[in-house]
């Protein structure tokens, strides 16, 4: 079901409205400076919609994980206020704290078109608590609410969930935006050939995500991590490479599941074939490519004939969703099969790739091609849980259109 837009919320000129954003900025190691601000470049087209209209903003977000209850400066929402006001090119306000004076003055004295940004969401403990109260104290800061927050919508914070319910309230641009793109990837209705393809860390992270999806889907691609628990469960030798060894009967279960609808449909289950292996990941040097793994290495990356069968595979592909780095990317070599993958996908101009997860949306801005994928999702757990069928209670308090 559709939801509300901003337009529905009918003429917002001199109203204030709450938005809750994802300002959940990554900083330098120990500093206050922000590394990447995607997330709040993110919020712009809503923000600037608001504020063209003459609303005046309240926005509210997190930061980290504070332990709430106090203000603790290394979490403070001010570096956030201060790049906001330099993308929005015009002085944003800061209040200081989340339901004090400052942030009751400061949205008070909001002129038409003005920004305030109150403090950090979760020095509130009721935030994370997802507390009626907090939301009940948060309300009279507004008369008007917008989530924006797509990245949080699978939680249930006060501020997602209970103040969505105590307001007139809408779907912001990005959140709306989001759901067009993951849906479709969600109902299998994507144009077909519909593919996924999977890497990352930890299995255990992506079996409901593909429990849900191989159903839905033309086929899989499995790499990263989470193929050797695959590979183990099918009695390959995987050296030292990392598996889980209490998943290893689900592993067995989704790979006879997956070749009986082979044999049914001809829809697969892939795996990759060839690994680059060394004795540690930071054996950087002493590495190798391998078809089969020996016992005193691990498996970091898939192999070249891997990246050309997948990519081979690809070829007459509509529509993909990517979750999860191919190999351990971080690690330079051991990105080049994500890279390999990622840039595929992204020069083929017939795919439309819609990326999700948070590590997989880090490797696409890596690489240099966000513009050229369908869709990034600015929601790391939330896009998995959407994909799987999950109802988000930050999408599932907002109005139906
Ligand atoms: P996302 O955040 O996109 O959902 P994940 O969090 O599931 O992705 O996985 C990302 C992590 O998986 C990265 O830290 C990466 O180093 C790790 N990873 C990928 N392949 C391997 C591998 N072969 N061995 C160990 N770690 C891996
Ligand atoms: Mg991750």
């Amino acid at each position: 079901m559709a939801k509300r837009g901003i337009e529905a919320l009918g003429d917002v000129r001199g109203k204030r409205v709450f938005v809750r954003v994802d300002f959940n900025v990554p900083m330098k190691e120990g500093t206050s400076e922000i590394s990447d601000d995607y997330r709040i470049v993110s919020s712009l087209p809503t923000l600037r919609r608001l504020l063209d209209k003459g609303a005046r903003l309240v926005i509210g977000s997190h930061l980290g994980r504070p332990e709430g209850g106090k203000v603790e400066p290394e979490f403070s929402m001010k570096p956030a206020a201060d790049r906001l006001g330099q993308l929005l090119g015009k002085p944003v306000k800061f209040a200081g704290d989340v339901i004090g004076e400052g942030a009751k003055k400061g949205a008070a004295g909001l002129k038409d078109g003005e920004v305030l940004v109150l403090e950090n969401l979760r020095f509130e403990k009721g935030e994370k608590k997802g507390s009626a109260d907090l939301a009940k104290a948060l309300a009279p800061l507004a008369e008007l609410y917008v989530n924006d927050a797509f990245g949080v919508s699978h939680r249930g914070d006060a501020s997602v969930t209970h103040l969505a319910r105590l307001l007139p309230a809408a779907a912001g641009d990005l959140v709306k935006k989001e759901v067009d793109k993951l849906t479709p990837l969600r109902d299998g209705t994507a144009p077909r050939p519909y593919v996924v393809v999977m890497g990352g860390g930890k299995l255990a992270d992506k079996i409901p995500v593909l429990e849900a999806l191989i159903p839905k889907v033309d086929s899989v691609f499995i790499g990263g991590g989470m193929a050797y628990t695959f590979l183990k469960a099918m009695g390959k030798e995987i050296g030292k490479s990392r598996f889980e060894p209490d998943l290893l009967e689900t592993a067995m279960k989704i790979l006879e599941v997956a070749r009986e609808r082979s044999r049914e449909t001809g829809r697969e289950l892939v795996l990759p074939r060839d690994h680059v292996v060394a004795a540690s990941p930071d054996d950087i040097k002493r590495y190798a490519v391998v078809e089969s793994i020996p016992r005193d290495c691990m498996a970091l990356d898939i192999g070249p004939l891997t990246i050309a069968d997948y990519t081979r595979k690809l070829e007459h592909v509509k529509t993909v969703f990517w979750n999860g780095p191919l190999g351990m990317f971080e690690k330079k070599p051991f990105h080049l099969g994500t890279h390999y993958i990622g840039s595929f996908l992204a020069y083929s101009q017939d795919i439309r790739t819609v990326v999700g997860g948070g590590d997989s949306a880090a490797a696409t801005r890596e690489l240099g091609v966000e513009a050229q994928m369908d869709w990034v999702s600015t929601g790391g757990g939330a896009s998995l849980e959407f994909v799987q069928g999950e109802d988000l209670p930050g999408i599932a308090a907002l109005p139906d259109a």
